[in-house]
């Protein structure tokens, strides 16, 4: 939920100094991130979470400024800036070393571009989505999907797992493979998958429709997580992250406000998403069990 990885840009030698500091000041900051579950007192989770979102950039970017001054009186934050990369928002922080006068004949200047993909910050909260050239989908003809959708489901591959890019990229693209060539669909069955690694992976994504859920396919957005969960717990991680792709979808209309989410198992008797994923997502805001209309065996 907190997720921050930090970048520099350009080959200054004594950039990875300043890098270090900056990374000091991030983790100290990183202590003003309100996450839902630290907030478990509130009434609502799902409220929760939408104000410690738009909270989150600005403690954020306050603490930031204060703990430099506090902690690095030669240092200034020059510039704060929010854009936007793939599905993530990006704060680009850059920190100036100011000359100070016994440096004044060998002053330098030392500029550190910081991009900190926050994977929850003011109202774009989508986590990191590795997209299918990244993973190296094979290309297929998606069929257009109408959106917005009003059901999510969550299964889990009941295969491998993963805790690396290029471990979970493989995994996507055994299970495409699987998906194309033993059961003969058109594509990887999902619209997302949610990596070990705390990734989400892009399947059909948000506009096509999907080979997930008989009977919802065209009216579902599938997620998946990559493993078997059964008997074991996904990681915190994945949690978050497949949470956060679904209010992402919210955000950007592909799923209405009032969407249900269901297990596999609630459309088609399937021990999907196994069953320990399956108590977790049950408390989930707009969670909706058992036999749905059209439940197939
Ligand atoms: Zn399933």
């Amino acid at each position: 939920m907190d997720q921050i990885k930090l970048k520099t840009v350009g080959k200054n030698e004594k950039s990875r100094a300043l890098l270090d500091m900056a990374e000091d000041l991030i983790s100290k900051a990183k202590l003003h991130f309100p996450t839902c579950s630290d907030k478990s007192k509130a009434s609502n989770q799902f409220d929760c979470e939408k104000k410690a979102k738009s909270l989150t950039y600005l403690e954020f970017t306050k603490k930031l400024i204060e703990e430099t001054k506090e902690n690095l009186p030669t240092y200034k934050i020059k510039k704060l800036r929010v854009g936007s990369q793939d599905w993530s928002p990006i704060l680009a922080v850059k920190i100036i070393k100011q000359k100070q006068s016994y440096w004044k004949i060998f002053s330098m200047i030392f500029y550190i571009s910081l991009f900190l993909s926050l994977a929850v910050a003011l109202d774009a909260a989508c986590p990191e989505i590795v997209s299918r050239a990244a993973w190296g989908a094979r290309n297929v003809n998606p069929q257009a999907m109408k959106v917005p959708v009003s059901h999510v489901f969550i299964h889990h591959t009941a295969g491998a797992t993963c805790n690396s890019k290029d471990a979970c990229s493989k995994v996507a693209r055994q299970t495409q493979n699987y998906h194309i060539d033993t059961r003969k669909w058109a594509d990887i069955g999902y619209s997302f998958l949610v990596g070990g690694d705390g990734r989400i992976y892009e399947g059909r994504g948000w506009k096509a429709v999907g080979a997930h859920t008989y009977g919802y396919n065209s009216k579902a957005i599938g997620i998946s997580f990559m493993g078997n969960f059964d008997k074991a717990q996904p990681s915190a991680a994945m949690i978050d992250a497949a949470r956060q792709l679904i209010d992402c979808g919210v955000e950007k209309k592909f799923i209405t406000a009032n969407r249900q989410i269901h297990g596999h198992r609630d459309a088609k008797c399937t021990a999907c998403p196994g069953a320990a994923l399956y108590s977790i997502i049950q408390k989930w805001p707009g969670f909706k069990g058992g036999k749905l209309p059209g439940y197939v065996c």
